[in-house]
């Protein structure tokens, strides 16, 4: 039995030490406090165990007793050695101990631990250090191994990273090519779709600026004669009027208006009178070019603007296709019938000479009216005073 009285309770030493291992073994380790009717032997011899299977409070207490007997620090090992030896597992280790005790020499953990391999305690140790060391190996084993694992890991991550990186940029690069093809597909196909609708939209365009053209042209010429009309002829004049007073140069304008046409009309009727007129625009279209403008003013009547060209020559011009046109004996086509001679009567006028381009229109019309007022079939200058100068 775990001797518990008989400590040396006063030794302040051992006093210490169960003070530091006192939480250890809780209150059954205090002697004082031990249960009653324990079985208490005197302690001299030191000997005694406690047999496995006894309450655990017991155990520890002759464990702690054990330690403070032979003055043994608490250590994992001496706790195991107490242990053992308290348990009987280990009788020869606890005969040595009891030898030693009394012979009156100290159990140190030097001595306990030669002991403790003499008496073949230590094959627990030693399986324990083997397991250890071979942990350890383990352990090493496994952190080269980690290691090596790492920085394989890191590498074949960094490889495979690499890899994902490439196939993720081939799938993409597929991915890519796939929506492109998907895309140029479409492209193409929108691109065709395009291209269709482009050729009717160019073929829309090209028959709109045909009509548009046509639509100028008829806007801007008279559709029986083929010649600028009124509107034309009004454009031009501004602009001719414009350029003319810029660079100082002469502008003239006449009016030719087709004597007694109406006749010609009642004659021949108006479809015959329409050839007369498209005959008569052919020939006074002749004068024209660079810097002489001929149109359709209204009706039997024809403005003529003269560009960089004195009075007297647009006189001269006009009087040349005066004479053509009263020279020709036109015939109907229809029923062979003459029409006779076809004549016109035209007032002509200098446009710079007058304060503004209306008052030289004017000016030009009253050199018609007083033209016809003289006989017709002749041309009458309008000069700045206002006198007109006729020729027959
Ligand atoms: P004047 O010598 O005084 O000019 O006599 P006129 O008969 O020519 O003058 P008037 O104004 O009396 O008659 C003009 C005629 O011209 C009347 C009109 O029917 C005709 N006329 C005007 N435009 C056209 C046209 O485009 N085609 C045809 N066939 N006749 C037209
Ligand atoms: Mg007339
Ligand atoms: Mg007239």
């Amino acid at each position: 039995m775990v001797v518990l009285t008989g400590m040396t309770v006063h030794d302040p030493m051992l006093s210490r030490r169960r003070n530091g291992f006192w939480p250890w073994f809780g209150r059954s380790a205090n002697a004082d406090e031990a249960p009653p009717g324990d079985d208490v032997a005197d302690g001299s011899s030191g000997s005694g165990s406690v047999p496995l299977g006894v309450a655990p409070d017991r155990l520890i207490g002759a464990i702690g007793a054990f330690l403070a007997q032979h003055d043994l620090e608490t250590t994992a090992y001496t706790l195991t050695v107490a242990h053992d030896c308290l348990t009987g597992e280990c009788p020869r280790l606890m005969r040595l101990i009891e030898e030693r005790a009394t012979k009156g020499l100290p159990v140190t953990i030097a001595w306990l631990e030669h002991a403790a391999r003499e008496a073949g305690h230590n094959r627990e140790a030693e399986r324990l250090t083997a397991l250890m060391a071979r942990l350890e190996d383990s352990i090493e084993e496994f952190g080269k191994t980690a290691t090596t694992a790492r920085s394989a890991t890191l590498d074949y991550n960094s490889a495979l990273s690499q890899h994902v990186d490439d196939l993720e940029q081939v799938s993409k690069a597929g991915t890519v090519i796939t929506e492109l093809a998907t895309l140029a597909r479409a492209m193409l196909d929108r691109t065709r779709s395009i291209e269709g609708e482009l050729a009717r939209s160019e073929k829309r365009a090209q028959t709109l600026q045909k009509n548009l053209t046509e639509a100028r042209r008829m806007a801007d010429h008279d559709h029986l004669t083929g010649l600028p009309n009124r509107r034309a002829f009004d454009k031009l004049l501004d602009e001719q009027y414009r350029d003319a007073r810029a660079a100082n140069e002469p502008l003239c304008v006449a009016f030719c208006d087709v004597d007694r046409f109406k006749l010609i009309n009642d004659t021949h009727g108006h479809p015959a009178g329409d050839r007369v007129l498209k005959a008569v625009a052919e020939m006074l279209a002749r004068i024209s070019g660079d810097q002489c403008h001929v149109a359709r003013h209204g009706g039997e009547e024809f403005a003529v603007l003269f560009r960089a060209t004195s009075i007297g020559d647009a006189f001269e011009r006009l009087e040349g296709a005066r004479e053509d046109i009263a020279n020709r004996r036109l015939v109907n086509r229809a029923n062979d019938s003459p029409f006779g001679q076809i004549t016109f009567s035209a007032g002509l006028a200098e446009v710079l000479s007058y304060s503004d381009k209306r008052e030289a229109l004017k000016a030009a019309d009253d050199a018609l009216l007083r033209a016809k007022a003289q006989g017709r079939n002749r041309i009458v200058r309008a000069d700045a005073a206002g006198v007109a100068s006729s020729q027959a």
